[in-house]
């Protein structure tokens, strides 16, 4: 008799390859298709699969706040704070994103965060650092190249673009992601008052900033701009899409000093004022000083975790010199490793580069460039080296940086 496929009917001239049972047969063919309704049915198919992918995150396998943290500390120095408000707000996030899957009525709201400090005290490196470790799309942007519509300069919507740019077009994922925007206090308005004329830089971004923090849908340019008027925007939610806000509110100090001045009035407010810790100001920032310094209320009110970041002293900088998993001294050695060349630095040289730093006013940021000149020549001729060791003396240090002659920050 002609064996044919029990399921599909062709012969086993037709098929490649056909399984005979007790009672009948079946071909290949047959045996892939009902391995994959089987796997639907059971909810492993490649589309429920998906379908998981994008609703929801397993909170079980994601890293804990306290997981965060400590990944943060091998690259941070210091600013404590910042890393347990942006630990734990990343969390949540995704707390919300994996409770949308499940939905009970109870909806956990966004929680934006805002960051303020100092320049180069790591905010960016905290943001930059966080994004390794994250499982949904990342972004940074930098609010200075904001203009109002229709002026020189790139639309607020442009920030999505990036992030869909980095979850390679998939919406989906991009609805989720998180964006860091940098250099947000350059566009706060230039005073307390709403103005009158046209504040290009100021107000008219924050209100475009506002309809994403707040969450609505946006017309993003597809892929390389629009060419055409008629070509289609693509349509992001921007609800689930968490911002970080950073910003070095320069003298905002004194407004908080200010306004802790004029507060503090009263016998038991004198005590306090004894205790204020005024070489860090910054750790009673509130969000009142936000608005003096020309974010709108309504900003502000979206971005209701406020966080700050400590100015980096001595003992810090002498820490981000060594310490972190990818610190400028190691990863000096690890350059003249790779020439076989044994690199190391005496204690008060490196005593030296943080002194320089701190005279040079030029902080975290300076220790790089301080090291840079200092290690040119060596850089330079090592590689032609007999001998297989260098070791940075103070005095050699000294000499170095002399030649090198850093500009002055005044
Ligand atoms: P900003 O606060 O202006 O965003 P960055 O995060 O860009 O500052 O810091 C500039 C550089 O200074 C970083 O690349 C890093 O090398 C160094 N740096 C600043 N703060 C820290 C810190 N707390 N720990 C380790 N390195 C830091």
């Amino acid at each position: 008799m002609k064996k044919v496929c029990s399921f599909c009917g062709r012969p086993e001239s037709e098929v490649g390859l056909l399984i005979t049972g007790m009672n009948g047969c079946i071909c290949g063919d047959c045996v892939t298709q009902a391995y994959e309704i089987s796997q639907e049915a059971l909810g492993h198919g490649a589309d429920s699969q998906k379908k998981k992918e994008t609703s929801g995150l397993d909170l079980k396998k994601l890293p804990k706040p306290k997981e965060i943290k400590e990944y943060l500390d091998q690259y941070v120095i210091g600013q404590d704070d910042a890393k347990r408000y942006l630990s734990v707000s990343v969390y949540n996030h995704y707390k919300r994103l994996a409770q949308q899957a499940d939905s009970d009525g109870v909806e956990i709201e966004k929680s934006n965060i805002i960051m303020v400090g100092s320049t180069g005290t790591g905010k960016t490196l905290l943001a930059r650092t966080i994004a390794r470790l994250l499982e949904v799309p990342f972004t940074i942007v930098d609010a200075t190249v904001f203009t109002e519509a229709g002026y020189v300069g790139e639309d607020v919507e442009s920030i999505l673009s990036r992030l869909l740019q980095v979850a390679d077009y998939d919406v989906e994922a991009a609805q989720r992601g998180i964006v860091f925007i940098d250099e947000i206090d350059k566009i706060a308005r230039k005073s307390d008052n709403p103005s009158i004329t046209r504040d290009v830089s100021g107000e008219g971004v924050q209100q475009g900033l506002l309809k994403l923090l707040e969450g609505s849908m946006v017309n993003v340019p597809p892929k390389g701009g629009r060419k055409h008027p008629d070509q289609e925007y693509i349509h992001v939610d921007t609800r689930n899409i968490l911002f970080i806000c950073g910003g070095a509110f320069d003298g905002i100090e004194k407004k908080i000093a200010q306004r802790m001045n004029t507060h503090v009035v009263g016998y038991n407010s004198v005590q306090n004022l004894q205790q204020i810790d005024k070489g860090n100001l910054m750790k009673y920032i509130l969000p009142q000083d936000l608005k003096t310094f020309g974010l709108i209320p309504e900003i502000i009110g979206r971005l209701p975790v406020l966080t700050y970041l400590n100015p980096l002293d001595r003992e810090a900088l002498r820490n981000i010199l060594t310490e972190p998993k990818n610190s400028i001294v190691k990863q000096q050695i690890k350059l003249f490793e790779m020439d076989g060349i044994k690199l190391e630095f005496d204690d008060d040289a490196l005593e030296f580069i943080v002194d320089k730093a701190v005279e040079y006013k030029l902080g975290a940021r300076g220790l790089r460039s301080i090291m840079e000149s200092m290690m040119m020549d060596a850089m330079f001729e090592a590689p032609s080296w007999e001998t297989k060791e260098l070791r940075v003396t103070r005095e050699y240090a000294e000499k170095q940086l002399e030649k090198a002659q850093l500009p002055r920050v005044e």
